[in-house]
């Protein structure tokens, strides 16, 4: 069995929801994890918005928009009135229910219920025009099964027992389709995976069930090596490591959630990158072993941060590393990239939520320089400890460019470097002239 995820443009419209419904019809069991139409969780998320801050007028307003756009889909969609009919009934539900939110007070759990109805209206929509088509199938909602636990972490045994029951249960069809995104929480209230998160979920999914495959599908005929939106001429690769992968989805290639490589990882199961647009190529491959290249592909990733402590205590000192993670550990900060010396230590977060109390912690140790509109470049390849030049050769494309932080040598596969963001696309362009 495999599990096949669509993003948001490939149900973003009536036409794409089809074409889908052609792609998952061919026979073999699957479960099907689709994202919420595009651009609807941006809507939900500014109703949500609107809500928090008692704007009653301006969210019964975008939540009229949307209905509205929904009610558009659905004529296209379906063939009969019966269907278009029954279809629209189920959103108006959606949507009075959305409605119920306006005249109450309005707080971070139920933002997280109206968010989720993306998906459910995804789900449902696709559900009901393959059951139109006479395509048997079976909805089964994540809620049912999707679980994360107290500190946001899934919870892979829940998720395994609860997704093996949906799946075994009588009448269920070989061809499933449940939501992306969503879950439950450790109290068993509505949450989701953070966004970009179905990604997450089909990876989830996929590990639970052991499935053949996890099959990313978007609008790119798999991971480029380099960014398309910012270099010319860019190209798929067609083999990754999960490591490499994972490097380069946390460090910027926006195609997929970086957290979904951990439970392939984990279960070894390959994953695929598809193109919805062009199904027949082959995509990107993703899994243990990948042959080894040079230089194998480039990202970047924006909002970066470096802090940087001077201090004499550190010089000879033990211990003193620690006291300086502690500070990022306590305000659940997650650090990039680090560079030391002797006297000093750099380090980059994108999370800038409490950096004023981490700067005002981390006083108590020396200087803090803090530096903004930072960007990471991260080069994937083969940088084995024994082979000469490869580093230099990185070093040598961007002789132009200043660069603010060097890591080298925590992996074998990457080599990281702190650009300023005004300098990010030379840099991108430089290393695919000279590399790739
Ligand atoms: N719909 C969610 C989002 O827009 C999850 C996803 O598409 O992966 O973030
Ligand atoms: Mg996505």
């Amino acid at each position: 069995m495999n599990v096949l995820k669509f993003g948001g443009t490939s149900v973003g419209s009536a036409e794409r929801i089809r074409s889908v419904a052609d792609l998952i019809n061919d026979g073999s069991p699957k479960i099907v994890v689709l994202s919420a139409m595009s651009g609807t969780t941006n809507s939900l998320i500014s109703i949500s918005d609107h809500l928090y801050r008692n704007e009653k007028q301006q969210a019964l307003e975008e939540i009229q928009n949307m209905e509205l756009n929904y009610f558009i889909v659905i004529s296209e969609l379906c063939r009969t009135e019966a269907s278009v009919k029954r279809a629209k009934e189920f959103v108006q539900t959606v949507f009075t229910y959305l409605r119920s939110f306006v005249n109450k007070d309005f707080y971070p759990l139920q933002e997280k219920a109206v968010v989720a109805q993306g998906e459910i209206i995804s789900t449902t929509l696709m559900h009901y025009y393959l059951e139109e088509c006479g395509i048997p199938s079976s909805l089964i909602s994540a809620l049912n099964y999707m679980r994360i636990d107290k500190d946001g972490e899934p919870d892979y045994y829940y998720i395994e027992q609860n997704l093996k029951r949906e799946l075994t249960a009588p009448g269920v069809q070989p061809l499933v389709i449940t939501q992306g995104f969503i879950c439950r929480n450790a109290y068993g209230e509505i949450d989701n995976l953070k966004r970009g998160g179905s990604d997450y979920s089909a990876a989830l999914a996929g590990a639970a069930v052991g499935a053949g495959e996890i099959q990313i599908w978007t609008d790119i005929d798999g991971v480029h090596n380099n960014d398309p939106r910012f270099v010319k001429n860019t190209q798929a690769i067609r083999q990754l490591s999960f490591d490499e992968a994972a490097e380069l989805a946390y460090f910027g290639a926006k195609i997929l959630h970086p957290s979904s490589i951990q439970p392939a990882k984990k279960c070894n199961i390959p994953v695929r990158m598809k193109n919805t647009l062009r199904p027949e190529d082959e995509g990107t491959l993703i899994t243990r072993e990948s042959p080894a290249k040079n230089i194998k592909a480039v990202a970047a990733k924006d909002g970066i941060t470096a802090i940087k402590i001077k201090s004499g205590n550190m010089l000879l000192a033990y211990g003193f590393l620690r006291k300086v993670f502690e500070v990022f550990e306590a305000w659940k900060t997650p650090i990039d990239m680090i560079a030391t010396s002797e006297v000093a230590i750099s380090l980059t977060i994108d999370n800038t939520e409490h950096l004023e109390e981490i700067y005002r912690d981390l006083e108590k140790f020396g200087t803090i320089e803090v530096d903004e509109n930072l960007s990471i470049v991260c080069i994937v390849g083969d940088f084995s400890l024994d082979k000469a030049g490869r580093a230099a050769s990185v070093l040598q494309a961007l002789e132009d460019i200043p660069l603010q932080m060097i890591s080298y040598g925590g992996s074998e596969h990457n080599i990281s470097l702190v650009v300023e963001s005004s300098l990010k696309q030379k840099a991108l362009v430089a290393l695919s002239e000279k590399l790739l």
